[in-house]
Order: C-alpha cells, then structure tokens, then sequence
C-alpha cells in the first residue's frame, strides 16, 4: 500500500518537502502520498504577508511576524535554492538584498514550476497529532466550514515554523505605561513612530532590523536596551544603546546603570518560542533557539519518534538551502534510501551535534557548522552539490560590510554559488528606497 505522509505548514520548509517528493516523481520513483496542511489562505509561511495580528478571521493565532519594508537580512547568495536560482526565475540576476515581496515571488516560483498546489489543503489548521500503532492519527480543522476531520498517516513532518508565538517578557510599571507596547511580532509599519522616541528591547536582528526600519522611516529617537551586551554598531546620531530595562513610570523608561529616556512605545524585540499546540507531550519538541535542536538526529529526525520529523527548527544562518537539504534528507528515510540508525546511535548523534556547536567560539565557527550541516545532508541525497562553502565566504563578508556601516550594509553585491555570476549593485541605497515593491526593486 502507498504510504501516507502529512506535511504540517506551507512555509520555506514545507514547500521545500513538497518539491524534493516532486522532483523524486518527475525521476520516475514511486513516492508516498503526500498532504500538506497550511492555516492561512496561500503558501510562503513568514513570507505571506499580512496586516492582520492578534487572532486571524477564524480566531487563529496570526502565523506572521513580517513587517512591510522587510528587506532580506542576509545576502540571498546565502540562500538561493540550488535547483532554481535567481536567474532562472526572473530571467537575470537581481541584486542581493531583496525586499519581501521579490523573495515571496522566488520561493512561490520553484514550486509553482513543479505543480504541487494541489497536494495543499489550505484554510487547515492542524489540531492535535496522537500515534497509533499503524502510525499517526492527524486531526484538523477546515476553518472556512468550521470542520474537523482526522486521518491516518504513516509519516508527519512538522514544518510549521519556530518564529511566530511570541517570548513576551513583563517589566515593572507596563500596566500604567502611558504608551504603546508591543512585541516584534505584531509590529507593521515604522511610518506609525515617525517623529516619536522608541524603545526597542533586545539586541538580535529584530531589534536591529526593527530599530534600522524606524530610523528609515523617521522616527525622533531610538533607544535599544540590551540584557547581555550592546550590538556595539557605528549607529547614527539618534540611535543609543543602554543596560536593560528595569522599569516604567508614567513615560519615563529606568535602566540598570540610572539613566533614563521619556519614549512614546516600547518594542520587544525578545525572541519567539518553539510551540506546537498541536502536539502531545511525547512528540513534541522541546529545544532552545540553537543550531543543535535537542532531540533531532540529524537535526530532523525526532529521536524518541523517528517515523516523525521536524524541519527548520535550528537557528537560521542559512534558510532556504538548508530547509531543502533537511527535506531532501527526510524525504530518502521515508522512501528507504537512507537507513536510521538505532536509538542509541541517535542520541550519540544529537549529542555530539551539541557538543561540536558548544565548542564553537563565535559567529564565524556558527556560519561554517550551520554550513558542514547541510554539507552532511546532502552528500547523502540528490540534491544538487552546491559550493557552500562560497555562501559561508558571503556571510563572512556580510559581517564585514554591517560592521563597517550598519546602515549601507545592503547596498553591496555578492556571487551566487549556483550561477557564478555577480549580482549588480542596486539601483537606490537602501536608506532612499522607500517603494520596495517589486515592480520598482526588479528596475535596471
Ligand atoms: P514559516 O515561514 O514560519 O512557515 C510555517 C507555516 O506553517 C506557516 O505558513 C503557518 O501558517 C503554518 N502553520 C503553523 N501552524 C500550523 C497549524 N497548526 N496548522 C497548519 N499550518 C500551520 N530568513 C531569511 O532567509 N532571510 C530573511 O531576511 C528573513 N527575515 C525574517 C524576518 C522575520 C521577522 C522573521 C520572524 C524571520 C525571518 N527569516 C528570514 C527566517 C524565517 O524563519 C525563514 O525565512 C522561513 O520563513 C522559515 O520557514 P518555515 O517554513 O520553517 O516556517
Ligand atoms: P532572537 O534572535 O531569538 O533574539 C532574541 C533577543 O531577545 C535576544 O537579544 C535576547 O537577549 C533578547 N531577550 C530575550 N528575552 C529577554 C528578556 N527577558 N529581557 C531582555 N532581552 C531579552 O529573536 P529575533 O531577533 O526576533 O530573530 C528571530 C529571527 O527573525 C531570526 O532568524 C532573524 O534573522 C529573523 N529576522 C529577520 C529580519 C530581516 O531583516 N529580514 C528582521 C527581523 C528578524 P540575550 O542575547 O540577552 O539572550
Ligand atoms: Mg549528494
């Protein structure tokens, strides 16, 4: 009988599973039947934009933390699919930094070209997941109908994303603040805090990204407030870092070291939370925001559950690549071409997996262990051999160009590691460039 295979979300990494059992079909293999469930109305996960936040029209959680004017934070040389690279898809090569919107068009590209639409069932939100004996039983609900229904699979593959349900710390006096507080999660347009004093709590690429975007769109001060060290960039004239937050009193924003600053919002720019709702105890993930996930056996398979998978659950120096290196992976284990170990095998995996990246010292051993990763994965699959070690050198160049000047990072270019070819530089600095839509980023 024909194995059955539930696929949770339609982001990057779930789309990416769809294509790796495509491309196994179009090669003339015989692969499982696939289902994928996806809550929101289209494909894209993070990349599918929208205004909504709080609860969506069904009183679902809001998957998106995107923001309008989201440019790519990292070189799309890092993470451009090996199949399907930027030429391929918009007929020449684009500079390096793309808006949302350009990077939604690419991914949405690759698997418009292999045809798996249809394998999606949309408006579905994925309800609870029980193992039985012959495998998995998936419950969901059709939101547009209001109807929940369950069936059998032999595989589940979570790919529902790790950065969407907020870590939201309580600091003293936010219950009489005389501002707005808000999470990064539901931050949506900088134009709101033009000409206002911001706080941004947190020091990661969202207080970095948040905070450039609110200098962009003018607002009057930003202060960041850090728990363990300032980002220390070259920052503009209006952008101060200070110790964190102790407390509010009316406006007045406390530090640890006594200063202050009056400001009109708080920003939390304090992470996310691995959560599945949808999942019992016993195959739930638990695991920190790290490159070695606890419990995944090369990083996928879950190892008290081997016949469940994870995808995308590490921290993300690479994405997309490395999504499609993992379900490249998952999709051989699950057609027998890749044997699994034994269980203690298993943990020796992940364990050593923990100890290689405690031993790594900084940011740069990161880049290169995130990279030796997907090096791993994919000498044992298909996938097409990429020089990942070239997108590792355009990270390398990446911190080099934000340290040098944090607010022209993007306007560099890099080589693509699938075409070879240089991407050009932009026709606008990224500080001028206030229509990033598609149509004007795509201009010569
Ligand atoms: P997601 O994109 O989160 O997709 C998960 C999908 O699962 C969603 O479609 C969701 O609706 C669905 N889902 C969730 N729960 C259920 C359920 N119960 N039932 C059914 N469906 C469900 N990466 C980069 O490479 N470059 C960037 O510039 C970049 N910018 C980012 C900016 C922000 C603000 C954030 C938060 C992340 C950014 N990332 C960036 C990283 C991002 O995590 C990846 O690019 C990518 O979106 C991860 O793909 P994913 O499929 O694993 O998860
Ligand atoms: P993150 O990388 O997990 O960082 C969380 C931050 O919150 C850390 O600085 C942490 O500080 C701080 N923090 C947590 N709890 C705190 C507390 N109680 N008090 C004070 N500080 C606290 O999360 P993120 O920055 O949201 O990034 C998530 C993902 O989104 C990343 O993959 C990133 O690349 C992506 N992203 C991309 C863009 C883009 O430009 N395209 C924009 C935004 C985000 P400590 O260091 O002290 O722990
Ligand atoms: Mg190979």
């Amino acid at each position: 009988m024909t194995k059955r295979v539930a696929i949770i979300g339609a982001g990057p990494s779930g789309l990416a599973q769809l294509r790796a059992f495509q491309s196994a079909a179009e090669k003339g293999a015989e692969v499982p039947e696939i289902v994928c469930f996806e809550k929101q109305s289209n494909w894209g996960g993070l990349w599918n934009y929208t205004w909504r936040t709080g609860l969506d029209q069904y009183g679902e959680p809001v998957h998106g933390s995107m923001y309008r004017y989201l440019w790519s934070n990292g070189p799309k040389e890092g993470l451009e699919f090996a199949d399907y690279s930027f030429e391929e898809h918009f007929g020449k090569q684009i500079a390096s930094y793309p808006p949302r919107a350009v990077l939604f068009d690419y991914i949405e590209g690759r698997v418009k070209k292999a045809g798996v639409r249809d394998q999606i069932r949309f408006e579905t939100a994925v309800r609870w997941v029980q193992k039985t004996d012959a495998g998995f039983d998936v419950t969901v609900c059709d939101l547009p109908n209001d109807r929940t229904y369950t069936e059998s699979f032999d595989h589940v593959i979570v790919a529902s994303g790790h950065f969407s349900t907020p870590n939201v710390p309580q600091f003293d006096g936010f219950e009489s603040f005389k501002g707005r507080t808000l999470h990064a999660h539901d931050f949506r347009d900088a134009m709101e805090f033009a000409g206002k004093d911001i706080l941004i709590v947190g020091t990661s690429y969202s207080a970095e990204d948040i905070g450039s975007q609110l200098w962009k769109y003018g607002a009057k001060t930003i202060t960041v407030s850090h728990r363990t060290a300032p980002m220390g960039y070259d920052w503009p004239g209006n952008w101060q870092e200070v110790p964190l937050l102790t407390k509010v009193e009316g406006n007045t924003a406390h530090f640890k070291d006594g200063t202050t600053k009056d400001v009109d919002a708080v920003i939390l720019c304090t992470g996310y939370k691995h959560h599945f709702p949808y999942m019992p105890d016993d195959l739930r993930l638990q695991t920190a925001n790290r490159l070695a996930s606890s419990d995944l056996y090369k990083g996928v398979s879950f190892v008290p559950e081997p016949d469940l998978f994870y995808l995308g659950m590490q921290d993300q120096w690479f994405t997309f690549n490395m999504f499609d290196a993992q379900a490249w992976y998952v999709r051989d284990v699950i057609m027998g071409r890749i044997a699994m170990p034994d269980k203690a095998a298993m943990e020796a995996d992940v364990a050593d997996r923990i100890a290689r990246e405690d031993a790594g010292e900084d940011d740069y051993d990161a880049i290169w262990y995130q990279g030796d990763y997907i090096k791993e994965l994919i000498a044992d699959t298909d996938y097409p051999d990429f020089d990942v070690e070239g997108a590792c050198q355009a990270f390398k160049e990446w911190k080099g160009h934000k340290k040098k000047d944090i607010m022209t990072f993007r306007n560099n270019a890099y080589k693509s590691v699938i075409t070879g070819t240089m991407a050009p530089i932009h026709h606008t600095p990224w500080k001028d460039a206030l229509d990033d839509s598609l149509e004007v980023y795509l201009q010569n």
